[in-house]
């Protein structure tokens, strides 16, 4: 009978985030289609108020690791806490959350009990005791399914490629698992994180809205003119109203580097898109980009997708769109930040 082990760390206060809650589902949902057996497994700092929210979800057992030397995202303490999980568990499926801490682990940890690993995982089913995974190959262009014998085999689950573990929270004591830590595996010490003011951190995939900005904020307008500075003064006025998500064309984010009069804030990073990113946020609204298919294909997991433009026929009109706003963005946008007030 398969053993499927939910693996996550805690977050700072003890708590787990919404990609593990996400991997939990898709691990309930494993267990039952194969009726086998779900072990809950948790480490970080504090683990009790992880252990407690997720008392309800059907494992049969709960197990931690936690202490100060798995508190912060440091590889050697984080994979021996990981092996030792998944061996004490006997897992033979393993799923986790992508997230930046468990991603860079999980090979590592993978390679160390002899198993198999899979990244990049937006979907896990099982049919007839058979397990299959679906991924993206070729920058989204290819949806794979695959499956594998060997075990343990250790899923790291893409964020918002499923619906969150959604149950009453309890009590229940984990059972502690032991993890020798050496003096070399203290070698690293995090001393802090540095992270961008919130209206400098354009990037926000757990945004509801992803808002993309086209080429069209820095061409000529009606009046003969560009308006750079104006546009940027609109978009970042949204972005801090918002709190959006930041996308790009790829024309606007390529004048920056053959130096043009571009938005500053944009940088590759943000290019949705065929050679891009393709986001999940439930909505999306495109404002100056024309919406051609590279561009497009960079949506297909945006829910619900509008867009305004000054060209009723631009891409967005041929089917690309729910709803397109045949409009000047650079009207509609200051008065969209009007209403949005202060
Ligand atoms: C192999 C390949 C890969 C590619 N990969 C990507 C990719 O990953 N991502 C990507 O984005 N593109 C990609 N492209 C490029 C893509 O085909 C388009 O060239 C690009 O998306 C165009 O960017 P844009 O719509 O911002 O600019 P433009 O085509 O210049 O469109 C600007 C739009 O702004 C509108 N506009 C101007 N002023 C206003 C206003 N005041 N109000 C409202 N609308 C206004 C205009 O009507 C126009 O439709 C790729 C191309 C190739 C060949």
């Amino acid at each position: 009978m398969d053993i499927i082990l939910f693996l996550a760390h805690s977050e700072e206060d003890g708590a787990l985030g919404q990609p593990a809650r996400e991997a939990l589902g898709a691990a309930v949902e494993l267990s039952q289609a194969l009726r086998g057996t779900l072990v809950a497994a948790v480490y970080g700092a504090t683990v009790q108020p992880a252990a407690d929210a997720i008392a309800n979800c059907g494992a049969s057992r709960f197990l931690a690791v936690a202490g100060e030397d798995f508190a912060s995202a440091r590889y050697a303490t984080n994979a021996a806490a990981c092996e030792a999980l998944i061996r004490a568990a006997q897992a033979t499926i393993v799923i986790t959350a992508a997230t930046s801490r468990s991603s860079r682990i999980t090979a590592g940890v993978t390679l160390r009990v002899g198993g198999c690993v899979d990244t990049h995982v937006t979907g896990i089913a099982a049919d007839s005791g058979s397990v299959t995974l679906t991924r993206w190959f070729y920058r989204q262009r290819i949806e794979a399914s695959l499956t594998r014998t060997q075990r343990p085999w250790v899923l790291l689950l893409d964020p918002s490629a499923h619906a969150a573990w959604q149950g009453e929270s309890g009590s229940v004591t984990p059972e502690p698992i032991a993890v020798p830590v050496s003096e070399s595996m203290r070698r690293t010490t995090v001393r802090g994180t540095i992270t961008p003011p919130a209206d400098q951190q354009t990037i926000r995939p757990d945004a509801k809205l992803l808002f993309v900005a086209g080429a069209g904020w820095t061409k000529k307008q009606k009046d003969g003119q560009t308006h750079v500075p104006e546009a940027e003064t609109i978009i970042v006025d949204f972005l801090k109203k918002s709190k959006a998500s930041l996308g790009s064309s790829k024309s606007l984010v390529e004048m920056s580097g053959e130096n043009q009069s571009a938005l500053r804030f944009m940088s590759h990073l943000n290019q949705v898109g065929q050679t891009g990113a393709t986001p999940r946020h439930p909505k999306g609204l495109s404002a100056c980009c024309h919406g051609e298919e590279p561009h497009t294909v960079g949506w297909r997991f945006i829910g619900e997708r509008r867009a305004i433009n000054l060209d009723p026929n631009c891409g967005w009109a041929r089917g690309k769109a729910d709803v397109l706003y045949v409009a000047d963005a650079f009207e509609v946008m200051s008065k969209v930040n009007a209403l949005l007030g202060s």
